[in-house]
């Protein structure tokens, strides 16, 4: 326990919702501490993303307690206290599962080890067990103002390490994402896996097959859009995690290290870091256009010649092949992948920009995402469209009798012909 005063933190660094959730609840009767990533993310001088309280009341009687206050999940059962936008989550302490294993259903484990329900609670010190990291098992108090520290969390803050409380491979199999959570909390708070929390990752990244897609779509959100998505990916390689997220295109970057391939997504992910950090915004379906690119043209390719398609046809069956082997195991909503498809139709049809097509082109809503594409190809290596490339960006920079001036130099060059609409019928043809 470090006492008030010497924690260096005051109450005014947390969220005021939530400490008026901790007064409620204490006057309420019962315990509540604020723990987790707000206390780790205020010692470190960083902002937390949310604030997580724990108390010993069950979710029913904090429900009692708060008008604005909805319970929800299924393997964790949990309260939000909703303020506006900010919600200020509520979860009662959690205990050990063994020791009431079969009572009835309150907890439960799959054949790896996994926990798939964990609903058993308990004391504080039990509490801070069940966690995942002892940096994330500090708690703050409103009775006393100290910080409890029932794992160690503070040597592990001062020391810079991620580890895991208890045996590693235990908590690994009760719930694979930790090893995901590993890799985000090292390269998000500057620190090292430790050794020990380090050894068993790549033997166990396997273990992700078995975690429902949804949540997988949620984990790779947080790794991908918080900043640091290339030092994640990197890490998550090193490990063998990325393997099992995207499988086919961990092959390919495997196939030609320090390629065309790994200068793309690693481009890919440092353009994300960098519109992130300068608060812009990063769509779901343009990170996922990308991680599916490479296994889309090598889909492409293998159809085409299989089965004697036209490239056209050959890549609308590879575009559903890979989008649906990549929804087994990672949920990506449909609004992603339909911007995902757009990104990718507009690339075949980039060179076709003869007539009004240049402009219908800029008119659809995918078109700077996949302009933006078509320039970290270029980068990544691919010098056969570096003309397209440029005359694109030229074309964008134009007033509207620039453009139809660069689209009628065009056909100067020899380059593609407008299609010639077919002529409409005047007479009707008889019918039989
Ligand atoms: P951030 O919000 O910055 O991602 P966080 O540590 O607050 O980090 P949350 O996902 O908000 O992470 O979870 C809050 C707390 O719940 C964690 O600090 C940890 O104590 C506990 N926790 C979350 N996920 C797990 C897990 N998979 N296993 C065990 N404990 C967990
Ligand atoms: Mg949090």
């Amino acid at each position: 326990m470090i006492p008030r005063g010497e924690h260096g933190i005051s109450r005014k660094q947390f969220s005021p919702n939530a400490i008026k959730v901790l007064y409620r609840l204490k006057d309420g009767g019962y315990d509540a501490y604020l723990v987790g990533g707000c206390i780790r993310d205020v010692l470190l001088g960083q902002q937390p993303k949310d604030f997580d309280v724990v108390t010993n009341a069950t979710p029913e009687q904090v429900k009692k307690l708060f008008r604005n206050c909805r319970l929800i999940g299924r393997r964790f059962r949990l309260a939000h206290i909703v303020f506006g936008r900010e919600i200020i989550e509520v979860a009662t302490m959690r205990g050990h599962h063994e020791a009431q294993e079969d009572k009835n259903q309150i907890s439960q484990s799959s054949e790896h080890g996994q926990l798939l329900r964990d609903n058993v609670f308990g004391s504080i010190e039990e509490d801070a067990e069940r966690r995942d990291f002892s940096i994330n098992a500090l708690y703050y108090s409103i009775n006393d103002f100290c910080i409890y520290d029932y794992a160690n969390g503070l040597a592990a803050i001062k020391a810079k390490q991620i580890e895991l409380i208890g045996d590693p491979e235990t908590r690994y199999r009760e719930d694979p994402v930790r090893m995901l959570r590993a890799v985000r909390f090292a390269t998000k708070l500057d620190m090292q896996i430790a050794p020990a929390s380090e050894k068993p990752i790549t033997a166990l990244a396997s273990l992700l097959d078995n975690i429902p897609p949804a949540r997988l779509f949620e984990e790779i959100l947080k790794l991908f859009l918080n900043g640091k998505a290339q030092q994640n990916f990197l890490m998550l390689r090193q490990y063998g995690l990325f393997k099992s997220l995207f499988p086919e295109l961990d092959r390919i970057l495997d196939k030609n290290p320090g390629g065309l391939e790994e200068t793309f997504i690693k481009q890919m992910f440092a353009n994300t870091d960098i519109r992130i950090n300068a608060e812009k915004k990063v769509t779901p379906a343009f990170v996922f256009a990308a991680l599916l690119w490479f296994p889309l043209v090598e889909r492409t390719e293998k159809i085409r010649r299989q089965e004697q398609l036209p490239e056209y046809d050959a890549f609308a069956q590879a575009m559903n092949k890979v989008l649906s082997e990549n929804a087994q195991h990672i949920a990506v909503p449909k609004r992603f992948t339909l911007g995902a498809r757009d990104i990718w139709h507009i690339q075949q049809r980039l060179d076709k920009r003869a007539g009004q097509r240049a402009y219908r082109l800029t008119q659809q809503p995918r078109f700077k995402a996949a302009y933006d594409f078509l320039l970290l190809r270029v980068d990544a290596g691919e010098t056969e469209h570096t003309a397209l490339a440029q005359w694109w960006t030229q074309y964008l920079g134009q007033d509207i009798n620039g453009q139809k001036e660069m689209v009628r130099e065009l056909g100067h060059q020899g380059g593609p012909k407008p299609r010639k609409r077919p002529r409409r019928r005047t007479t009707k043809k008889p019918t039989e």
